[in-house]
């Protein structure tokens, strides 16, 4: 047992579609000694497994098994996919009680056997989810974050780096707040190289043009609509993220991700999870950084917040 504390075991809740090429991300990355998968459709879980044993040769030796909730006793990062898609005439509200229903019922069997486990919550509605979660295993931990606008971030940094014609790692542009509709970007703040996005002119030539950054704005925030009418789901974009934030958490990198989190006072709000530039490492939530916003982007974010708040008392 001792041994196994050496390992890095990474537990995986829900092997649809999210989840699984979260898996088939990670085995490529090596960076974790063991995966445990676990769904409510076990033998899905087990096909899984079985197919991604397969392609062990191809990449760093790790164990792959398809378990139940005692095979987590030992995991550092538990990733939750789990969850239900809106169905055909199925309202927002019943989604949210059904999944919410669903984190109510896997978190505490996670807790029953590793309280150290930094959660990781992907299922939506995010941050209402990550919220429940935090409320079982203890708000103050910081133990318990969700991908919040991890990818709506991605997808900005994606859109900014073809319209300037610039790296999208080298663009350093956020997506704060809910994960959905009252998402906003901090573009105050946006900047490359430090230079402000008002100030910077592109490789291609391409300058400041507010019309033009809220064209790329209104694209990341209706990107996962657009998906899903062409391909029914999304998960390539979203399985690269939690792989980024098990690595941080996993490596201790202190990595600046725009995760979701129960605030407690920043920003002037409290009791909800929602995402702000976090600096992300073993202990999961590190620090919330406290940014310099402009005075509409404070409010547009605490708006964001109370209509996260109010979704989450529809469920009491
Ligand atoms: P999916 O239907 O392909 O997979 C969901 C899996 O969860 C299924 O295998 C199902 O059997 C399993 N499951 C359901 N209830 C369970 C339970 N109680 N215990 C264990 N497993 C259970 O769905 P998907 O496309 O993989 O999406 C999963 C979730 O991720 C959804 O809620 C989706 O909205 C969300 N998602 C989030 C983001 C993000 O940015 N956070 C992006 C895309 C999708």
């Amino acid at each position: 047992m001792s041994d196994r504390k050496e390992l890095n075991i990474v537990g995986l809740i829900g092997t649809g579609m999210v989840g699984t090429t979260f898996a088939y991300a990670l085995m490529q990355q090596g960076v974790a000694n063991e995966l445990v998968l676990i769904d409510a459709d076990a033998r899905r879980a087990e096909g899984e497994m079985m197919d991604l044993n397969h392609g062990l040769p191809f990449v760093k030796p790790m164990r792959i098994i398809a378990g139940d909730y005692s095979d987590l006793a030992d995991a550092d990062v538990v990733v939750i996919c789990a969850g239900i898609g809106q169905r055909p005439g199925q309202t927002r509200l019943e989604l949210l009680k059904t999944n919410a229903g669903i984190i109510q019922d896997i978190v505490p069997k996670i807790t029953a056997v590793n309280q150290d486990a930094i959660l990781v919550v992907a299922s939506n509605p995010v941050d209402i989810l990550t919220q429940i979660a935090a409320q079982i295993v203890g708000l103050e931990s910081g133990r318990v974050l969700g991908s919040g606008t991890t990818l709506d971030t991605a997808r900005l940094r994606y859109m900014l780096g073809l319209h300037y014609g610039v790296d999208s790692r080298s663009i350093h542009a956020y997506i704060v707040g809910e994960h959905g509709d009252s998402e906003l970007p901090l573009w105050s703040l946006a900047n490359v190289a430090g230079i402000r996005l008002a100030d910077f002119v592109g490789a291609n030539g391409q300058g400041y043009d507010q019309a033009a950054l809220d064209r790329i704005f209104e694209q990341t925030r209706t990107a996962a609509y657009e998906i899903i009418q062409r391909k029914k789901a999304t998960y390539y974009a979203i399985g690269l993220g939690l792989l980024s934030i098990v690595e941080a958490v996993l490596r201790d990198q202190h990595t600046v991700m725009t995760v979701s989190s129960p605030l407690s006072g920043q920003y002037g709000i409290k009791d909800i999870a929602i995402s702000m530039p976090t600096i992300v490492g073993r202990q999961g939530v590190e620090e919330v950084l406290n940014l310099p916003l402009s005075e509409s982007e404070l409010a547009a974010f605490q708006k964001s917040a109370q209509t996260l708040k109010e979704r989450l008392d529809e469920l009491s």
